[in-house]
């Protein structure tokens, strides 16, 4: 892995971050801030350890925790904190709509 480039990537974040909680005392645009400014930087940084090889955490899109165990199915690299909010496991018990209707 290229841990130059895994640092530039990291510092973006750090970057975003801090200039994201000028936004702190109003919650509501905190989170549209959050998602448009942060979260694309995190992504950038998983998809690089994705294609290093580097196991990521899977219970959140945004975590960028080291997995140091698997969810609650065992399917799937999680960190302590997302171990049983596993991302792609809510996502496969997700129903759709219409089944849900239906029903
Ligand atoms: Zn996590
Ligand atoms: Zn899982």
């Amino acid at each position: 892995m290229d841990h130059e480039l895994e640092a530039v990537f990291r510092s973006w974040v750090e970057k975003a971050e801090r200039e994201w909680r000028v936004f702190d005392h109003n919650p509501e645009l905190s989170e549209l801030v959050y998602f448009r400014d942060v979260v694309p930087y995190k992504h950038l940084l998983r998809s690089f350890y994705v294609q290093n090889d580097v196991p990521i955490c899977w219970g959140a899109g945004d975590c960028l925790t080291t997995p140091r165990s698997k969810c609650a199915a065992g399917k799937h690299d999680t960190c302590e904190e997302h171990k049983t909010t596993c991302f792609p496991c809510r996502a496969a018990a997700w129903e759709p709509l219409e089944s849900r209707q239906k029903a």
